[in-house]
């Protein structure tokens, strides 16, 4: 979406653009997830290299998923970053 696109759109002064994605519930079965250290990702089956990558995981203490920021997320916080602008100064015409 360009800036002209995005003043074509109305009501971007309600939006509020989070560029810091977070893991609230879990997408299987929409229960609270934890925060856990890379230790306790291992023990419940997260792999050896992908627990040596990251710092923290998200845990789903129901249905045991577990969730970690794959590559993925650069290029949502580079779009979500983008979108962000844009709303910025569609809001302050
Ligand atoms: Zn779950």
């Amino acid at each position: 979406m360009n800036a002209e696109e995005a003043h074509a759109v109305h009501g971007w002064e309600d939006v509020t653009v989070h560029t810091e994605p977070a893991h609230v519930f879990c997408t299987k079965c929409c229960a609270k997830l934890m925060t856990v250290k890379p230790a306790f990702a291992l023990r419940h089956g997260v792999e050896n290299g992908i627990a040596s990558r990251h710092r923290s995981f998200s845990y789903c203490n129901h249905c045991k998923k577990q969730y970690w920021e794959g590559t993925h997320w650069d290029s949502i916080r580079k779009r979500l970053k983008v979108v962000s602008r844009i709303a910025a100064k569609s809001s302050a015409l």
